[in-house]
């Protein structure tokens, strides 16, 4: 069965676009609460309820995922209340299906014969203030028989993120070109107070992993091959995934991926999976223990095959 990776902005109709019922959707793993992962949970409830989902739907993710999930089933209620105006039909209220798992740091638990296991990463603070209270952002992993995979999800170096990755196969990594970004967003609000703008360009360095991080990590961990997810559809380009797999490259020899949507990587033959990394700021992924029927990759996702890098020099 897939299992969703974060929820973010379009993520139901990206499903869809490839080829996912999302009726097979049984599971989904929230790294971390940022409104770009998270966006589209609202619509995964609804549809599930218009749609008369009678089996659970699961909802795993750090503490607060419940409030949250909480907060959007009350959101259902109205709409819940309308139906579609035919007498007689009632649609069920999404407390009826939806069931939430909060995960923390070192919880392990299973899926489909999948094991997962998550990491706290430095996302939202420094190593030195794990275990402190306050929000949590994962990293996840998922070990199959014969395959394992990491997410980093959203973070920024992180010496626990190494270890939890090691001997991984497949890494996914967010990625982030701090410059390239900065600019975009001094070019989008001229207005932006200078102080905000310091603060964005701290946020961006400390609490994302720019591609030399990203390689880094991924030697470190001895892992095969790196998707390189997160990344901003007005910085994808042919010019800009060179520069990005080059600078991977400087620092890990294995191979480099830049993921589109909805890009779909069969290099597993225990656990097809299947990463989509959509436009804009939003990136999910499904991991599936059979192939999807029907499902093709587009070209996009044909261009998208790994790319050899470089050895490191
Ligand atoms: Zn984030």
């Amino acid at each position: 069965m897939p299992i969703l990776v974060d929820c973010g902005e379009g993520a139901m109709q990206q499903l869809m676009r490839a080829g996912v019922d999302f009726r097979q959707l049984h599971d989904i793993i929230l790294s971390h609460h940022h409104f770009d992962h998270i966006g589209s949970l609202f619509t995964c409830l609804g549809i599930n309820m218009m749609m008369q989902r009678q089996v659970p739907l699961n909802i795993f993710g750090p503490p607060g995922t419940g409030r949250i999930i909480d907060g959007l089933i009350a959101a259902c209620e109205v709409p819940q209340e309308i139906g579609f105006g035919v007498a007689g039909q009632n649609l069920p209220h999404p407390g009826e299906f939806v069931r939430v798992q909060e995960i923390s740091p070192g919880d392990e638990f299973e899926i489909d014969g999948i094991r997962i296991s998550a990491c706290e990463n430095t996302h939202y603070r420094t190593e030195d203030k794990f275990g402190q209270d306050g929000p949590i952002s994962l990293s996840l992993r998922f070990d199959a028989p014969d395959r394992s995979i990491v997410f980093t999800g959203d973070t920024g170096r992180c010496k626990a993120l190494e270890e939890f990755a090691t001997g991984a196969e497949l890494l996914v990594g967010e990625v982030i070109d701090v410059e390239t970004t900065m600019a975009r967003i001094r070019k989008k609000n001229p207005q932006m107070a200078r102080e905000r703008i310091d603060a964005f360009s701290q946020h961006m360095t400390e609490h994302y992993l720019t591609p030399e991080h990203l390689g880094a990590l991924a030697t470190r961990a001895g892992a095969e091959h790196i998707v390189a997810v997160h990344i901003s559809l007005d910085a994808l380009s042919a010019e800009t995934d060179a520069s990005i797999v080059s600078r991977i490259a400087s620092r890990f020899s294995g191979n480099i991926t830049i993921s589109r949507d909805p890009a779909c990587y069969q290099q597993l033959p225990a656990v097809h999976c299947n990463l989509f990394a959509r436009r804009g700021t939003v990136r999910r992924a499904i991991f599936c223990r059979r192939p999807i029927p029907g499902y093709r990759p587009n070209d996009m996702a044909e261009r998208s095959r790994p790319v050899r890098s470089r050895p490191n020099g």
